[in-house]
């Protein structure tokens, strides 16, 4: 019998994990699904991201669900936007075998009229995050009298985020419910006091330690002098090619400017946090999830409950300052019983955090060296090897051009190849790390005028050019536009408005010069006239929007041109 057969699934269900690969089920499944399919027992399940606790509930709460009643019986609510809907994802892909059940996801920054129409229709599960619910309550527009089911996912998160009084006033909206499903990956005072008042003798399951990270994670931080920070990041973003990141800051103008940076050195990062819109957000986040952008920075409210595969590495730009959130963060990485590796830079006066982060996650913390410029040239040159020795030769008629290569390199040897091929690809690489400075010294001058690498400092010289582009200003020209800040826009949203507007990279874009009526972009002069084209003429809340070059070279295209023509997806260099 299939193991999830054996928990009490019915058919349509375990055909779909199985569908989705799963071959046994999780520790949390394991224990929490005989429970919940009996409908009746409260239950609290103490269990991190990344355990496979949607799994847990949703699977039972598919199989509780009466499909020849179209009304709620089940309500999960859940912290964020981005958590709601990968909930209702899971849920979708869970039940597609099995007929007549329906979700609808309704959560913030999306039109609640499409929501409220989308609920008449009858579902059976509604997935929510507070905010949302509760407008939905007060409009009258959800039922929640025949609410059989209530789940509470990432309870600790609902409260850091301040949502108490919601959930109080919806566990009291929700008079019917037979069984009310908690889940936590740390059980503070408040959740404990939530199983209290709203649960009848809760049944409690901890998978793992309480408020232990996961054993899969590798704990690494490195001491880094606070004008280092930044160095020290690119370097460590260097030294590991493969990487597929998150990195954690503690503002949204941290993450912006770091962000910003970055891009301009030619870094595949995009920013998340709160000033974007939440298009905007959701935007980044479908990027970053196909692993067409290679590293995020996000704040850590923007990145809540964010479940995306296969993430090699976090990186905490700084320790956060309370400890719980460091347990979050580094649970982004190592899902699934995959490993991963969580990087801090720190102080040197904070490694008495790093004591108390080892005592609360009972794992240990390896400081390891700041990599050298040479040991960054030798991992990227060898991984650009190990690439080129698995570079995919089934498709191609490589062997037509065979016979006039080896005439070409005729009375060459192979070694010159490929030394030829590494100063093609590395050598721009090599001179900037050529006289990089030992980061690990505690003996830094930091008062040099000429240091660019403090966040808030000018940007610097950048990653070396060729596959990491790095330009100077002369190649820019200035274009003026006539949204500002009260259009409501902030850096970040504009950038994203831009670019999406023109299907442009960041990399062509220079400085941003953002006034309250109108703005000035610097653009590479060769994408100038495709940014006027897409943008000027169109419409934003109501209102045209005209954008020219600031200093009136740019000659106006014809009426024909000037109709948008949206090119084709811009193509982006795989990092892997
Ligand atoms: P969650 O803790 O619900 O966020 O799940 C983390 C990840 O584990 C998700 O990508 C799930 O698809 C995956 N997952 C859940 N249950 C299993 C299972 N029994 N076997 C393999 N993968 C699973």
């Amino acid at each position: 019998m299939n193991a999830f057969q054996a928990l009490g699934l019915n058919e349509q269900l375990v055909q779909a994990v199985t569908d989705l690969g799963f071959e046994t089920p999780s520790a949390i499944q394991e224990k929490a699904i005989p429970i919940l399919l009996s409908g009746t027992t409260d239950f609290v399940g103490l269990a991190q991201t990344g355990t496979g606790k949607t799994a847990a509930f949703g699977l039972p709460l598919l199989q509780l669900m009466d499909e020849t009643q179209r009304h709620p019986q089940a309500l999960i609510v859940c912290p964020t936007r981005e958590l709601c809907l990968q909930i209702t994802n899971d849920l979708e892909t869970y039940k597609k075998h099995s007929k007549g059940i329906y979700t609808e996801a309704v959560y913030g920054g999306a039109s609640i009229m499409m929501q409220i129409r989308n609920l008449k229709k009858g579902v059976q599960i509604v997935v929510a995050t507070p905010g949302r619910l509760i407008d939905l309550i007060e409009r009258k527009a959800i039922d929640l009298q025949k609410v059989k089911y209530v789940v509470l996912d990432e309870a600790d998160e609902m409260l850091n985020m301040g949502f108490r009084d919601d959930i109080d006033f919806v566990l009291k909206n929700t008079i019917n419910r037979e069984s009310t499903w908690l889940f936590s990956a740390t059980m503070p005072p408040e959740v404990r006091a939530i199983s209290r008042n709203y649960m009848e003798n809760p049944k409690e399951i901890t998978v793992g330690k309480k408020n232990t990270a996961n054993v899969n994670i590798d704990h690494q931080f490195y001491v880094a002098a606070a004008p280092h920070r930044y160095e020290t990041l690119k370097r460590l973003v260097d030294f590991n090619p493969g990487m597929y990141g998150i990195i954690f800051t503690r503002t949204k103008a941290d993450a912006q400017e770091i962000a910003e940076r970055l891009v301009k050195e030619g870094y595949d990062i995009e920013a998340l946090h709160g000033d974007l819109t939440q298009q905007q957000r959701d935007k980044v986040m479908g990027r970053f999830r196909q692993k067409s952008i290679q590293l995020l920075i996000a704040t850590d409210v923007a990145a809540r409950g964010i479940d995306v595969d296969g993430i090699t590495h976090v990186i905490n730009f700084e320790l956060p300052d309370d400890m719980e959130v460091y347990t979050h963060r580094s649970g982004r990485t190592a899902r699934a019983g995959k490993s991963g590796i969580c990087i801090s830079i720190c102080h040197s006066k904070e490694t008495y955090k790093i004591k108390q982060l080892e005592r609360m996650t009972n794992a240990q913390f390896h400081k390891l060296d700041i990599p050298s410029g040479k040991d960054v040239c030798r991992k990227q040159f060898f991984h650009f090897m190990d690439k080129l020795m698995q570079a995919d030769m089934s498709h191609g008629d490589y062997e037509t051009y065979l016979p006039d290569l080896v005439k070409k390199f005729e009375g060459i040897t192979k070694e010159e190849v490929l030394q030829r091929v590494a100063a093609l690809e590395f050598s721009h690489f090599l001179k900037y790390y050529e006289n990089a400075e030992d980061l690990n010294r505690s003996d830094f001058r930091n008062d040099r005028k000429d240091r660019k690498d403090n966040v808030k400092g000018n940007f610097g010289e950048g990653r070396p050019a060729g596959q990491y582009s790095s330009r100077g200003d002369n190649g820019f020209t200035r274009l003026f536009i006539n949204l500002g800040t009260k259009d409501g826009f902030y850096k970040a949203s504009f950038l994203q408005f831009i670019l999406d507007e023109s299907n442009l990279k960041k990399e062509v874009l220079g400085k941003i010069d953002m006034r309250k009526m109108n703005s000035w972009v610097e653009i590479d002069k060769a994408e100038s006239a495709r940014m006027i084209n897409a943008i000027d003429g169109k419409r934003y809340n109501n209102r045209v929007v005209r954008m020219n070059e600031a200093d009136g070279g740019f000659k106006r295209p014809s009426d024909e041109g000037r109709k948008r023509t949206y090119g084709p997806p811009r193509e982006r260099k795989s990092f892997r």
